[in-house]
This record gives C-alpha cells, structure tokens and sequence, in this order.
C-alpha cells in the first residue's frame, strides 16, 4: 500500500463522514475495537499503513470498502458510502471530554507513538524486541531471593497506611546509605520514600515551581524531568552535555542558560541515556555554578550502584554542604524490582533555606497518604550487607559483558559511533544522518521497528535536539544482543531515508 495514497484516501473519507481523528478514536473505542490516538495520526499524516486488522477497522468506521481504502479499487467505482451511524439522543448532546492542556507539550516517549505501534504489531502477533525501556526483570534478572523472602513475611505488618514519608526501618537504612556517600547533615524528617523516583521527581517539581520558574536540565535527559517540570508550570531549560567528552555536562553552556528566573539545576548521574558518570571535578565545578547563582541541587542517583571499571560514584551533595541539595535514589534498578516501586529523596546540606519548599514537599507527601508499604519493609534488607548487583557490574559479569558486547558491536557499523557507558545499562550512539539522510529520528526508530521488530528509543525523546541518537538497553542476554546488532547493522546497510 503506497503510504502518501492512503493518507490521502483516509483523508478524504473522514472528510467525507465529517469525522475528526477524535472521532474515529473515540468510535473505535466504544466498539471495542482498538485503534489507537497516535496509531492513527500515522495513519492521517502518512508515516504509516495500517495492517489489515486496523485497516478493516477504520473503513468500518468510515463506511468505505476496505479495498477502496487499501487503494485496490478503482478509486471512481468506489465512492464513500453513506456513514450510518446509530446515535443515541444522550450521545448526541453530551459535550466532549478533552485531556488537559496542561498535558499540550509534556513528552514521554519513551512509552511514546512508536512503543503503540510496536504494541499493535505484537497484537498480530509479531514479536518484538523491546530494547526501549530500563525494565531488568523480563531479560532474566532476578530479584535477590532474601529481598523477596523479607517482603513475604512482613506483608501481613503492611496492611495500613505507614507515616506519608515512610516507615522508620526504611528511612533508617535510607539515611545510613546517605551517610556513607557523605551527604552532610541528613536527619529522619528530611528523608520521603515514594513510589519509585517517578513519584518524587513529580512531587518535588510541583513542590517547587511556579508558573514559569525556568529549572537547568540536562540534554539528553531522563525525560521525565522534563515532563514533570513543564506539568508543574515551570519552564524546562536544557543545557548540553558533551558526546566529544564523555557525556560530561558542558559548564559554559550550562551557566549561560541561567536567568533570574532559575531556580535549579537537575543532574543525573549516573546518566541515563548516556551511560556517563561524572568525575568530583565535573561535579565540584556544577557546585560552583550552583553556589554563584544560588540554585538548588536535584542530583537522580538511581543508578549509583551499577558503576563498571572501578569507577566511583561521587554524590554531588556530599560535596556542597552549603547548598539546598535534594538527591533522589531507590531500588528499581539495584534490586531488579521496577515493579515493587519504591524510591526515596533525601533533603541534605542548606535545610534552613529550603524550609518553605520543605512545607509544600510536606503537603504533597500527605496528599497522597504514604508510598507502597510492603516494598518500603524490604529497603532495610536490600541496603545493607551483600549486594547482589555487583556481580553484574564486574568484568564477566553480566551487565559489564553485554555493556563491551554492545559498545563494539555498534561502533563496528559503519556509520554509528558510540561512547563507552561508566554505568548504567543503556548506550546513545551517534548516526552519521548525512550517510543516511536522517532527518527524522522517529522515522528512523519505525522503519527499524518494521524492517527488524527491534524497538528503540530515537534520541528526540530524551530531549536531544538533532535526528543524530537513539537509546539502546543492553539488558538482552548476549545471544539475543547479538542477533540484533547483526539485524542493525544488515538495517543500516542499505538504509536511506527520503
Ligand atoms: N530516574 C532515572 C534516571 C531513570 O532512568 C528512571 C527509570 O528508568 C527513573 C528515575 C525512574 O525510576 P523508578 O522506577 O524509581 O520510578
């Protein structure tokens, strides 16, 4: 099916019937048929075909033959038929529910229109490998046995609500892992756990911003914190971080974004998608940037303890016991549980000047009552004695093995060159968008999902600006890793796009 032809049928058909994408959506939806908002507007803009489930779907709707819409029809022998449509009176007059405006310029891609397409792909059965998402539990990492032993024999003890920060065990053993990384001066009352860092990074944002306080980000990022700033009312700055040195965060660029109306700067380190994790003289240098302008500190530590090659991880807030620091950390990633949720932030360093935004903190923790109790009773145990991800993160481990695997397989492409990640389990190579002609990376992330059934994330969803990235999760054990760089590179031998 020739994609500019289809849009412009299906185009035409809607204009036909008077049905917007709304419409169709919303029709499909009452049908029980599934048919999806940004399926569709691939469908209406031209990117995509539809199979011949959706297809079926959407002529249904339409009242056109589905030939007529595949283009298999001689396009005058077959008009679009008279829609008919049963409406009840209650149906015609109740008004239209839209989704907040709020919500007009928040991206999160990486559960984004490409992921819906890989979904109703796998609808009809294609299997796809999902290498979009930091998910460890489906590729064989398994929680460690004792976490899931002690959530067992305390779930009976979980059944109400616990105090909205979190349980004492659990915020005990939260401010003795803080004390280790040295951040200064952290008491009981500055610790909340959440469900997950999520629940926080939105919690705090909301907490602090007002209508367009700007907030430093990093590009590329961990969209979240975009998403969650802009929802807040704040205004997202990016500053860049530096491919030609190791992901770091480029200082200049970061302190000529500042204006009077920043507020703070957000570092992830380790650094999801890059991999990188920053050197005490990158983050001593943030601290100054930081102390100059009086900014806060948030610092996304979520993966501190999956650090390859020796290399330590330095928290920024136990280098700046003079600053408002609020530094974000928790189990998902460590203890191989994303499902269990469960996160905690930890409020360190200047508290008296954080007092105001410790009050709004308090009040959106209350609002929603207390994180998830039976995974907040298991932080005690996977905090303290052996630590089971470390034999993933060491040479022959698996996550260090699949990191090497990956980062040589990818730079062996012609075409595609990639930093080596410190930490982590997710690579951003560069492509040569020139060789290739790339100019759309969410093109580039569909035709790989059509051509290969492999599903990334294009650079543009971690708010990076040029077609130029794209984000690969090297939790696949290695025969499934390599296959696909064999598919990737086969894909990119003959790629161009027009
Ligand atoms: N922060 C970063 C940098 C992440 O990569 C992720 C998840 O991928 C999160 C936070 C969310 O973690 P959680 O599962 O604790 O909500």
């Amino acid at each position: 099916m020739e994609q500019s032809q289809f849009s412009e049928r299906l185009r035409q058909a809607m204009g036909k019937a008077h049905l917007k994408q709304a419409d169709l959506v919303r029709m499909a939806a009452e049908r029980g048929e599934k048919l999806g908002k940004s399926q569709l507007s691939q469908y209406v803009s031209g990117k995509v075909t539809p199979r011949r489930e959706a297809l079926g779907t959407l002529a249904g709707l339409l009242g056109v033959p589905a030939e007529w819409l595949a283009g298999q029809q001689d396009v005058a022998a077959a008009k679009p038929r008279v829609q008919v449509q049963v409406h009840t009176e209650r149906e015609r007059t109740m008004r239209e529910f839209k989704k907040s405006s709020k919500l007009d310029h928040v991206l999160y891609d990486v559960r984004g229109p490409v992921v819906d397409e890989a979904a109703r792909m796998e609808a009809e059965g294609e299997r796809i490998l999902k290498l979009n998402i930091g998910n460890p539990a489906p590729f064989g990492f398994r929680t460690p046995d004792e976490v899931v032993k002690d959530m067992r024999q305390q779930l009976t003890e979980c059944e109400g609500y616990s105090d909205s920060r979190g349980l004492f065990s659990a915020r005990k053993a939260i401010m003795q892992y803080s004390q280790v990384k040295g951040l200064p001066n952290v008491q009981m009352e500055h610790i909340y756990t959440g469900n997950g860092v999520s629940e926080l990074i939105q919690l705090s944002m909301h907490a602090l911003l007002d209508d367009g306080d700007e907030i430093l980000i990093p590009s590329p990022d961990y969209p979240l914190w975009t998403a969650c700033a802009t929802l807040a009312g704040g205004h997202p700055v990016h500053y860049l971080c530096d491919e030609q040195a190791d992901w770091y965060p480029d200082i200049a660029d970061m302190e000529s974004k500042i204006s009077d109306r920043t507020k703070a700067l957000v570092i992830i380190n380790p650094n999801n998608p890059t991999g990188a994790v920053y050197p005490r003289e990158a983050l001593e240098q943030i601290v100054e940037v930081a102390r100059r302008h009086q900014l806060m500190i948030f610092s996304d530590e979520i993966y501190d303890r999956l650090c390859m090659d020796g290399v330590e991880h330095v928290s920024i807030a136990s280098l700046a016991p003079d600053l408002p620091c609020v530094t974000f950390s928790g189990l998902s990633k460590s203890h191989m549980i994303a499902g269990y949720r469960i996160g905690w932030m930890v409020l360190s360093g200047n508290i008296r000047c954080m007092n105001d935004f410790l009050l709004g903190v308090n009040m959106l923790s209350n609002m929603r009552l207390c994180s998830n109790v039976p995974a907040q009773s298991i932080v005690q145990t996977a905090l303290g004695g052996y630590q089971s991800v470390e034999k993933y993160v060491r040479p022959g481990g698996r996550v260090c093995d699949q990191r090497d695997f990956v980062y040589r397989a990818l730079n062996e492409i012609d075409g595609i060159t990639a930093v080596k990640p410190k930490a982590a389990f997710y690579i951003f190579p560069k492509i040569d968008v020139k060789k290739f002609n790339i100019h759309d990376d969410e093109q580039f992330a569909l035709d790989l999902l059509h051509e290969k059934k492999i599903l990334v994330t294009r650079g543009g969803g971690f708010n990076w600006e040029q077609p130029d990235h794209f984000r690969v999760v090297y939790l696949p054990r290695m025969e499934v890793l390599a296959e696909c760089m064999d598919d990737l590179a086969d894909f990119l031998s003959t790629y161009h796009q027009d």
